[in-house]
């Protein structure tokens, strides 16, 4: 479902991404791993076309991501039809960006209603099943800051999921939490990936990767260093600068 070749990105004279390719299919679990700096994050916005790309194309369902085909070449995608690709790739952050002044239910029914233009009862049932699902049945009524940071994790994760995304996207999820709050934001993206969504997560959870993840990818220096199922590459990395992150990490 997602395609990337020969993606390049550089921001001024540092090359960022040195040319990245890799597939994911249709309901499979990517873990991206790898050294700070290495390009994740940069890889995970060119993907909803947060960056644009100095070389390469992703495909997201066979649709060039941010760019049209004109001819033989490619053309900025405008901003509309490029919010319209958008909105099938959800994205959770580090930090979860709620609108403070709208409760967790409000949060959630945002995006449906004003950019899905769903009607807003219908729109709050699914809210609500989706609030359930994340475990956050009582807490529909309550805003951000009553909140702890894995609820609004959670939250955040609905959020994204009420736009019926293709694929997740998730960016260090439990970067920012405190350590006994990152296992129940882990056990509902472990849910998620058990119901066949297409997910890629960038994580330091190893163990997460290890159980969850059908592939896991290696980044370091903005390459993909080494990619397969997590037995192999956590086990036995072929790669020398593989080696001595995992090393460090496991
Ligand atoms: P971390 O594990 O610390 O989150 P990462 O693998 O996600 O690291 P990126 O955030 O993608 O790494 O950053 C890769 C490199 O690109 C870094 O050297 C960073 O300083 C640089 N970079 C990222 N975004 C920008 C930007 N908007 N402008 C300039 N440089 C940037
Ligand atoms: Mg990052």
């Amino acid at each position: 479902i997602v395609k990337a070749i020969n993606v390049r990105k550089s921001f001024g004279a540092h090359q960022v991404l040195r040319g990245v390719d890799f597939e994911v299919e249709n309901g499979e679990v990517l873990c991206i791993l790898g050294p700070s700096g290495g390009g994740k994050s940069t890889l995970l916005r060119c993907i909803n076309h947060l960056e644009d790309l100095n070389d390469g194309v992703i495909w997201v369902d066979g649709e060039i991501i941010g760019y049209e085909l004109k001819g033989s070449t490619l053309h900025e995608l405008p901003p509309r039809l490029l919010r319209m690709q958008q909105r099938e790739i959800g994205m959770v952050f580090q930090h979860f960006n709620l609108f403070p002044h709208m409760t967790a239910l409000e949060n959630v029914i945002e995006g449906p209603v004003t950019v899905r233009k769903e009607p807003k009862a219908q729109a709050e049932a699914r809210g609500r099943e989706l609030l359930t699902s994340v475990g956050l049945a009582d807490h529909c009524g309550a805003y951000p800051v009553q909140l702890s940071g894995g609820q609004k994790q959670r939250v955040a994760i609905a959020r994204s999921l009420a736009m019926k995304p293709k694929i997740m996207l998730f960016d260090e999820p439990t970067s920012a939490l405190d350590p006994e709050l990152v296992g129940e934001v882990l056990d509902v993206m472990r849910a998620l990936a058990a119901t066949g969504t297409t997910m890629i997560v960038v994580t330091h959870e190893i163990a997460f990767a290890r159980d969850v993840a059908d592939r896991v990818a290696i980044m370091v220096d903005g390459e993909i260093r080494e990619m397969g199922p997590p037995a192999e590459v956590l086990a036995n990395p072929k790669d020398a600068r593989v080696r001595s992150f995992l090393s460090r990490v496991l």
